[in-house]
């Protein structure tokens, strides 16, 4: 049996085709799936009941289980999801004065090992298919209250993106086709922790936008944070950046964790200016979230505003991301299934 939230259009007009359908069905049925947010084929009244009885001998509409929502005293609600195999995933619902954001997982855990991230700890499971990303999207919708929207939508969860590549540009397809959620391109980032082929292919196959977690100033510390940086250093990361075509209007999201005597001084900070130079982006600064085990601390607060002023000095627009949800640990990297002992 199929999941039609496994579905982009292309494959739902080859579906159809396949029944001897005209290709207008796939129309009907992408809308179905993606703006009325059928939950069953039966509720798909305007599709002849023949046609119905027959898609339901290969084809279902599946959601994942929610098994637990834990919310934060500001409002941050964090959400754990099982999969069909039993793995289980976490998204974030995170409010702000203009904006509610939905990040995303793409991996159930990951195989990058940054030594900072508590996901990263954990290794990694598998990739998460269409519809356990689409689902992730299905749930979080039934978790708002009475006029609220979700407005902005992070691949910032569980999980390397770009390792999971088709299944994260067949989602990010759905996220902003118009027919399907609806969302403009300029609303979905991208985060990487800066796998320069993939970044590549994702200029050349997306428009969303894109956030790279740089984390350091020196290849040497850098190697020692993420160990992805021996095979891509950041002279080839910050050339495929430069590279990175932005389509007028966007800029690149510069993540920068914060790490107490790390990646914390003066010259942390200059040296990113340098880095930086020419690229236009904004440079978002996370003070990290220590976690049960890590080998780290978080920064003094006066260093992160020391840094935050250089780089705003040299012409950067600088945010300092709060910790938001840290108390149902609900902040960046903190994100692993919570029954696992988390
Ligand atoms: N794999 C992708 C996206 C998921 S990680 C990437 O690395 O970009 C999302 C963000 O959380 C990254 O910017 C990462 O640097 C940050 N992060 C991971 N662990 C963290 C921690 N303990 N404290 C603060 N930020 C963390
Ligand atoms: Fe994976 Fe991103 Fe965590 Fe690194 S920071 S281990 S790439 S999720």
């Amino acid at each position: 049996m199929k999941n039609l939230r496994d579905f982009t259009y292309e494959d739902l007009q080859r579906e159809v085709a396949e029944y001897g359908e005209k290709p207008y069905r796939a129309t009907q049925l992408f809308s179905w799936i993606y703006q009325k947010r059928a939950a069953d084929i039966d509720s798909m009244t305007d599709i002849s009941k023949v046609f119905r009885e027959m898609l339901k001998e290969n084809c279902y509409v599946g959601a994942d289980t929610v098994l637990d929502v834990k919310e934060a005293s500001d409002g941050t609600k964090k959400f754990l999801s099982e999969l069909s195999d039993g793995s289980r995933i976490e998204s974030v619902l995170i409010p702000e004065s203009d904006r509610l954001t939905l990040c995303v997982s793409s991996q159930a855990g990951c195989a990058l090992g940054c030594k900072f991230c508590m996901t990263g700890m954990t290794g990694f499971t598998r990739n998460l298919n269409l519809s356990e990303l689409t689902n992730q999207v299905f749930s979080a919708f039934t978790l708002l209250q009475e006029g609220e929207h979700i407005t902005n939508i992070v691949l910032m969860g569980m999980g390397e993106p770009l390792n999971n590549f088709d299944n994260v540009v067949r989602f990010a397809k759905i996220l902003t086709d118009g027919k399907g959620f609806g969302f403009s391109h300029n609303k979905v980032t991208l985060s990487t922790a800066g796998l320069v082929p993939g970044i590549r292919r994702l200029g050349a196959e997306s428009n969303i936008n894109l956030a790279v977690s740089l984390n350091a100033t020196t290849d040497e510390v850098r190697d020692r944070l993420m160990p992805i940086n021996k095979k891509y250093p950041l002279e080839e990361l910050m050339e495929a950046l430069r590279d990175y075509p932005l389509q007028g209007k966007k800029h690149i999201t510069i993540e920068y964790v914060v790490i107490k005597n790390v990646n914390d001084t003066i010259e942390d900070a200059r040296r990113l200016l340098y880095l930086l130079r020419g690229l236009p982006c904004k440079v978002n600064l996370i003070p990290f979230n220590p976690f049960p085990g890590a080998r780290f601390q978080a920064p003094d607060a006066h260093k992160v505003m020391v840094m935050s002023k250089i780089l705003k000095d040299g012409g950067y627009t600088v945010m300092v991301r709060s910790s938001k949800g840290s108390e149902i640990q609900a902040a960046c990297g903190q994100l692993r299934g919570w029954h696992e002992g988390a």
